[in-house]
């Protein structure tokens, strides 16, 4: 069912790369506006020009669609409540800021930076919080207008209330009161006539008509200062839902580039796959009914709501990824899953090998993400340097081991090509052993190291099947 009247927004600022609280902000908007059949839009907050990177935009759109996540609205796509690049909306913030000027809701500061700077630095000498001192609030509407079309330079602030409490509604938190007196006379346009983030996400919001806003919590503090400028234009607030901090789980403090990976292209380029990211961010901050833990985008675009939703620290815990992309690496069938090794095998000196598929299935178990391919299948590809000794079971010597090979590769010379299939092998080669009255490890242990390389590794008459006839007694000929 579709409602006109839910509309959510992700109001990135292209300043990189996008990092993963970033991409949960963008899922739980995209999520809701899903599950309440509304409209998902990206608005794109590129006023700070300084901090812009080059490309930022569009390489934020292209990592939302590998995950999954797209819109209805943006600047890529167009629709009727555009331009969705807030550069392209300077004419809007002009009229509003005017507007706000009229009122007497907004006041032009004159103040030069060395007067702020002299004024911060008294405050801060006397222990006090860094504030605007409201020198400017009393000139007359004479005055300013004067020394504005003078040239004189001047920002405009808001004229907040003087005191009493301002009370903030989160969908989450509830009711948060605020003392209005600790609020600063906030900036609303700058020098150079370019609004500020809390200006323009403001308007923008109200002239988008969105509904629901998800946002992190470090935003809670500035909340009662947007919440006074919907209240001096008029203006009724979209619901605001605050989503929980994202913590580090080696100690604890705020998700940061210094403990590891926090941008989501390191972690595609590391081969976790879309799914897996998605199912892991989901979990942040959301817990779903029953506990349960595997979701897929479909599922969760119906099942997400507010209801799991909580107020405190989530955990990013990389080893949840490794098992949720492990988990989903498994899920991939084989030819998927060849296909995306591929590349990364390559990049490593493997492949191309039309046996590729059959490498995969065997070592699908044990990768955690698509970068482990080297590692788990390599040995396909190419049998490592490896030690003779090693080739003994146990205290079997190596004499012993040379015979066992002999005869396993005499046995499985036999075995015709339509037959060399995973359980015929196995069938044949265990009841042999059994008629030898052997033990298993006499002739598997051998094989299986002749046959890999590898200490670990998936069982000998796997690798066998996997390899082909031809390559795998080549490999017995060569550890002979
Ligand atoms: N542009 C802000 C940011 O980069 C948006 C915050 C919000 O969603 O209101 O996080």
């Amino acid at each position: 069912m579709t409602n006109d009247n839910i509309r959510l927004r992700f109001a990135p600022s292209p300043t990189g790369f996008l990092h993963i609280g970033s991409l949960r902000a963008a899922l739980f908007g995209y999520l809701l506006a899903k599950s309440w059949g509304g409209k998902f839009i990206l608005r794109v907050e590129d006023t700070d020009q300084k901090r812009e990177v080059e490309g930022a935009t569009e390489k934020l759109i292209e990592v939302l669609k590998k995950v999954g996540i797209s819109f209805d609205e943006g600047p890529h796509i167009g629709g009727t409540y555009g331009p969705y690049i807030q550069t392209e909306r300077q004419e809007t913030y002009d009229k509003y800021a005017a507007e706000l000027l009229k009122k007497d809701a907004a006041y032009r500061c004159f103040c030069t930076e060395e007067r702020l700077t002299e004024m911060r630095t008294a405050q801060e000498a006397a222990k006090q919080p860094p504030r605007y001192d409201r020198c400017c609030r009393s000139l007359s509407t004479q005055e300013s207008e004067e020394r504005a079309q003078k040239g004189e330079k001047f920002v405009i602030r808001q004229k907040m209330p003087l005191d009493g409490e301002v009370v903030v509604h989160d969908e989450i938190r509830g009711d948060i009161k605020f003392s209005i007196a600790d609020l600063d006379d906030q900036v609303l346009i700058k020098s150079n006539k370019i609004p500020t983030y809390q200006f323009a996400n403001v308007i923008d919001d109200h002239l988008m008509e969105i509904s629901h806003v998800t946002r992190g919590d470090e935003w809670l503090a500035s909340y009662p200062k947007n919440i006074l400028l919907y209240q001096a234009f008029g203006w009724t607030p979209p619901k605001f839902i605050h989503m929980p901090l994202i913590l580090n789980k080696e100690g604890g403090g705020k998700l940061s580039k210094r403990k590891g990976d926090v941008f989501v292209e390191d972690f595609l380029n590391k081969g976790y796959l879309p799914e897996a990211l998605i199912n892991f961010c989901v979990l942040l901050g959301w817990h779903p009914k029953d506990d349960q833990e595997i979701f897929s985008l479909t599922e969760l675009e119906k099942e997400f709501s507010l209801d799991g939703m909580g107020a405190s620290p989530a955990v990013f815990d990389t080893e949840k990824l490794d098992y949720l992309n492990g988990y989903y690496i498994r899920q991939k069938s084989d030819s998927k899953l060849a296909a995306l090794c591929l590349p990364i095998l390559e990049a490593a000196g493997f492949g191309p090998d039309d046996r590729l598929e059959k490498f995969v299935a065997l070592g699908k178990d044990r990768m955690k993400k698509l970068a482990d391919a080297p590692e788990f299948l390599g040995f396909f590809f190419q049998l490592p340097k490896y030690d003779k000794q090693a080739l003994c079971w146990k205290e079997m010597t190596l004499e012993t081991a040379q015979n066992n090979l002999r005869a396993i590769m005499n046995l499985l010379e036999k075995v015709p090509e339509t037959d060399w299939e995973k359980e015929k092998l196995e069938t044949l080669t265990l009841n042999w052993i059994k008629e030898q009255g052997a033990k298993n490890g006499d002739y598997l242990w051998p094989l299986r190291y002749a046959l890999s390389g590898q200490k670990n590794s998936p069982g000998p008459l796997e690798i066998a099947w996997a390899l082909g006839k031809e390559k795998t007694l080549a490999r017995i000929q060569q550890a002979l």
